[in-house]
């Protein structure tokens, strides 16, 4: 049997909105072509190696638990930064996506040193940004999720799709998320994964060919996660 590993950065800290669906998702995906998932809670990051993982998964977090994390994070920053040039599938939400850029400013000024992988920059305001999204991907077709922050992100890179209902990455653009090379990172909770599954399997599909094994079927039956996901957005949509 083939079989993968995700890891999973920080579980005990970064689980906002029911993050942890991901790693469900991703496993349930997986098995159903038979492909064995380990994943490995990464709580420490001294002896780490990003040699042997084909998804890394970081979820969102506050801004407390966010600066505490960026410490571990710091430690395997080459390492990251160059798995992610190398292709790594790696999914990172909320506070974890912006961990990705050169600074977090917090509503009261105070700047958060960020990882600076990517010319990413966020600053935070008091009023948040709450409630459920649409999104339309020429990748992935229409996405929905949850969003819940209080930060604004600004870049250039490709991003997910456009902001069809909702706020996304800050109050201006109409965009949401980032995608670049085979790093997805977004403001979608709900959580993400299991509300849209091309999102899981594009993820998985990546890293069986960076792994070199199969990816069969490449299509599954998704009549019913279709049903939900075309009822949240009738809903959200009417609502309007
Ligand atoms: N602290 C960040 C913000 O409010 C991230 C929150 C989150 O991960 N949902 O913008």
């Amino acid at each position: 049997m083939s079989s993968i590993k995700i890891f999973h950065f920080m579980p005990d800290k970064l689980n906002l909105y029911g993050d942890i669906g991901n790693i469900i998702a991703l496993k349930q995906r997986a098995k159903w072509r038979n492909i064995e998932v380990e994943v490995i809670d990464i709580t420490d990051t001294d002896q780490l190696s990003l040699d042997d993982c084909d998804i890394f998964f970081i979820g969102g977090g506050s801004d407390r638990e966010q600066s505490l994390a960026t410490e571990q994070l710091k430690k395997i920053k080459t390492q990251l930064k160059d798995a992610i040039e190398d292709g790594m599938p790696t999914l990172t939400i909320c506070g974890g996506y912006q961990f990705l850029g050169s600074e977090y400013v917090t509503p009261d000024g105070t700047r958060l040193e960020g990882l600076n992988i990517l010319d990413i920059y966020t600053e935070s305001k008091k009023d948040r940004l709450i409630g459920d999204i649409v999104i339309e991907s020429e990748t992935f077709g229409q996405i929905v999720g949850f969003e819940n922050h209080g930060g604004r992100t600004y870049h250039e890179y490709p991003t997910l799709g456009k902001v069809v209902d909702g706020y996304g990455n800050n109050d201006t653009d109409k965009k949401e998320g980032i995608h670049y090379k085979n790093l997805l990172g977004t403001y979608l909770h709900g959580p993400i994964l299991p509300k849209n599954h091309e999102i899981t399997d594009y993820l998985l599909k990546q890293a069986c060919i960076r792994k070199g094994i199969t990816f069969e079927p490449e299509q599954l039956d998704n009549t019913v996660e279709e049903a939900a996901k075309q009822a949240i957005i009738k809903r959200l949509l009417k609502a309007k």
